[in-house]
């Protein structure tokens, strides 16, 4: 077993997210601290891999990988994790990361935590539950542990740099596929673009129903805003998918963030945390949105945006 920390890489449409860079610069960390190598994953084609700051990157490319398949990308993750042996295999907790983490540990009998905030030097791992109202240090078992962590918890910089990758064609036949890749079904256009405002005010489950989303309309309107909202208003149908901010939906950096009844779920924060004002209004004191938010009140939306009507 080597001190090494794997980390695999997530990208598509030629870019790699965030957490990659993010999970880079922490394997950097703790491969300084334990006297090992951060080894930077990538798998699949079409992107240029020399962009992380690792020790070193492996980018395996082949024609069955060029979409992402969860067998074939497994199978290729697996070959290196027995090759390389290492200490940790980091993982983003985004939906391919959750298809590979949990297969992969059910696979070689590998002790997985999830929503990992943080990573210790001692291997305490740091776990958010209850969407981000608590926080569970786990200390994983055996020799090698598998990290899904969190989008947002490390900072994108430290992972990013220019390591020259090499490249190798898959280390295992991927010849016989039992899972094959159809298509990518992209979210339908034609909405406003959400990514490309300057002022969003985004409403949670907190608005109450479909009837409710005209007074956050009226209210941005008034301020030049759009109307933007967490997961479970489109679940609900009271907004479509193309207004859902988060790490299913989409990403923001509007100038202004104005949240009505959002808790401040760590899948939501991933999708605004870099807005440059955020202000929350909610019920509930220790709704975690008030550790995230510029300014807060812990007051009725209904009636902070019937106020703010009257005044503007
Ligand atoms: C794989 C995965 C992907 C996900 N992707 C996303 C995503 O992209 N985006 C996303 O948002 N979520 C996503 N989620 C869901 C996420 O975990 C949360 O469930 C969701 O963000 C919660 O939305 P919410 O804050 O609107 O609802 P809740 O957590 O129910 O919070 C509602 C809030 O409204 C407050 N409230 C109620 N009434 C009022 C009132 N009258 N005035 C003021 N405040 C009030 C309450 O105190 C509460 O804090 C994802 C989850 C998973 C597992």
């Amino acid at each position: 077993m080597s001190n090494d920390i794997l980390v695999i890489t997530e990208h598509m449409d030629g870019k790699f997210s965030d957490v990659s860079f993010e999970m880079v610069g922490k394997a950097k960390e703790l491969a300084n601290a334990w006297g090992g190598q951060s080894i930077a994953v990538v798998v699949g084609g079409g992107v240029s891999s020399n962009v992380f700051a690792s020790d070193s990157t492996i980018h395996v490319d082949d024609a069955a990988l060029s979409n992402f398949n969860p067998e074939a990308y497994g199978k290729v993750i697996e070959a290196l994790v027995k090759e390389k042996s290492p200490k940790v295999v980091m993982f983003g907790w985004t939906a391919t990361g959750m298809d590979l983490a949990a297969w992969l540990s059910a696979k070689l009998g590998v002790p997985c935590a999830a929503y990992v905030k943080n990573i210790g030097a001692d291997m305490t791992m740091s776990c958010q539950a209850y969407g981000g109202k608590m926080s569970a240090d786990v200390s994983p078992e055996g020799d090698m542990a598998i990290a899904a962590c969190l989008a947002g918890s490390f900072p994108v910089e430290a992972g990013q740099g220019s390591t020259a990758a090499t490249t190798m064609a898959s280390p295992v036949d991927l010849g016989s596929l039992k899972v094959k890749f159809v298509e990518a079904i992209k979210p339908a256009g034609g909405d406003v673009d959400i990514t490309s405002q300057v002022k969003l005010v985004s409403i949670g489950r907190g608005i109450g129903g479909k009837e409710n989303v005209e007074l956050a309309e009226e209210l941005a309107g008034k301020i030049g805003a759009t109307v933007s909202c967490s997961r479970p208003v489109v679940d609900a149908g009271w907004l479509p998918r193309t207004r859902q901010v988060g790490k299913s939906g989409l990403k923001v950096k509007p100038k202004l963030y104005l949240m009505l009844g959002i808790s401040g779920a760590p899948e939501h924060l991933e999708g605004m945390k870099s807005a440059e004002l955020i202000i929350a209004v909610n019920t509930d004191k220790k709704a975690p949105i008030f550790n995230v938010a510029h300014y807060g009140a812990t007051a009725d939306l209904f009636e902070v945006a019937e106020a703010m009507l009257e005044l503007l």
